[in-house]
């Protein structure tokens, strides 16, 4: 049997960030209740028969922002339908204003052995700056309390927010590190169209956010961390399982608005639109993927690259029929300073990571 991952979304939260354009909002009780039972309708009519789940991964949204008990249905909806491995990796995404120690103990009874907290940043005015619901005490206490159900927790940190000094940067790696969380992610703000934060005119520096980047990377480094992937570092052996699945081109399977799959070669999205969604309408695309062709040898380069690990050259001519030290001998010569070949993979340096998306678009084929 295949593994497969599974992603629920759980378009809800408590109030909207002025920068997010996610399938996410306020909803009313009713609402959600609607949605867990279309949920729990498009679970049921998936046919799990030649998969083991090998990670749940519940994101959104603020999966924390609705009832434990929901998150815990639908796991045990999960375990009537599908077999799973000995050990799944089961995450929810909290904030830090949704969650208690009473969700979190509904969470560790239901079989979830890893949370992802969304601090953004350990100072509270550019909290407020960018729509953010709770100030770092509020992260801190519920990561007192979390702590006591969890071991595997991990944190997001954003870059790029608007004022945001290298100091506070600074401030919230050592917060983080110094709590020894298992897992962090950093992210560079995205401001997307359309919403409050674009509307005020703010564009994020590109280039500013980079040398946080490599702040927050460094600082990581001595702290004992790895970065295995662009965004994301951790302790040895905390890797995210459920991340890991999609730069690695496994299948998964999402459930719910605006959900994506790779399942059996296809790539499959969701509605983004509740009334659609509830009147029974799921996938509104789909597109088969040559597993020998040009799009799947394009997708695999360009997500190894982002892994620490990178493309192992000798499986990827194998797959593809394409020698990239051969193809590529030109581009990668001038790239020497970003990629380098060792051990049969090809990978980014770390001087890579900071232009990685250039290097990619040169050495696609
Ligand atoms: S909590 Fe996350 S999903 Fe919800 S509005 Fe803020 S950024 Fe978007």
């Amino acid at each position: 049997m295949n593994k497969i991952g599974i992603y629920i979304h759980v378009p809800f939260c408590n109030g909207k960030c002025n920068y997010c354009d996610f399938v996410s909002g306020v909803y009313s009780d009713e609402i959600k209740a609607e949605y867990f039972d279309k949920l729990s309708a498009e679970i049921n009519d998936f046919d799990f028969s030649d998969y083991m789940i090998d990670s749940v991964y519940f994101g959104g949204g603020t999966p924390s922002s609705v009832s434990a008990e929901k998150i815990a249905d639908i796991l045990d909806l999960l375990h009537k339908k599908s077999a799973f491995v000995d050990d799944p990796e089961i995450t929810v995404e909290c904030n830090p204003e949704s969650l208690s120690s009473e969700k979190c103990a509904v969470y560790k009874s239901s079989g979830v052995n890893r949370l992802s907290i969304g601090l953004q940043t350990a100072t509270d005015s550019l909290l407020r700056k960018i729509g953010r619901l709770h100030l770092v005490q509020d992260f801190i206490t519920v990561l007192d309390q979390a702590e006591k159900y969890f071991d595997n927790i991990s944190a997001d940190l954003m870059l790029g927010i608007p004022e945001q000094t290298p100091v506070d940067v600074k401030r919230a790696v050592n917060l983080l590190a110094g709590r020894n969380l298992k897992h962090i992610s950093a992210y560079s703000l995205k401001v997307e169209e359309g919403t409050p934060l674009a509307a005020s005119g703010f564009t994020p520096d590109e280039d500013y956010s980079a040398d946080l980047y490599e702040i927050v990377s460094q600082m990581l480094f001595d702290y004992g961390y790895k970065r295995y992937e662009v965004s994301n570092f951790a302790f040895g052996g905390y890797e995210c399982r459920h991340n890991l699945r999609y730069w690695k081109r496994g299948e998964y399977k999402g459930f719910g608005l605006a959900a994506h799959s790779f399942v059996k070669n296809e790539r499959l999205a969701n509605t983004a639109d509740f009334t659609e969604y509830f009147s029974g309408t799921r996938q509104v695309f789909s597109q088969y993927i040559d597993p020998k062709g040009k799009d799947a040898a394009d997708e695999t380069l360009m997500l190894a690259l982002r892994t620490s690990n990178g493309l192992d050259l000798k499986e990827y001519k194998s797959s593809f029929g394409i020698d990239l030290i051969e193809e590529k001998a030109e581009q990668i010569e001038l790239l020497k300073d970003f990629v380098e070949i060792s051990n049969g993979r090809l990978r980014l340096k770390d001087s890579g990571f900071y232009v990685m998306n250039d290097i990619i678009v040169r050495l696609t084929v």
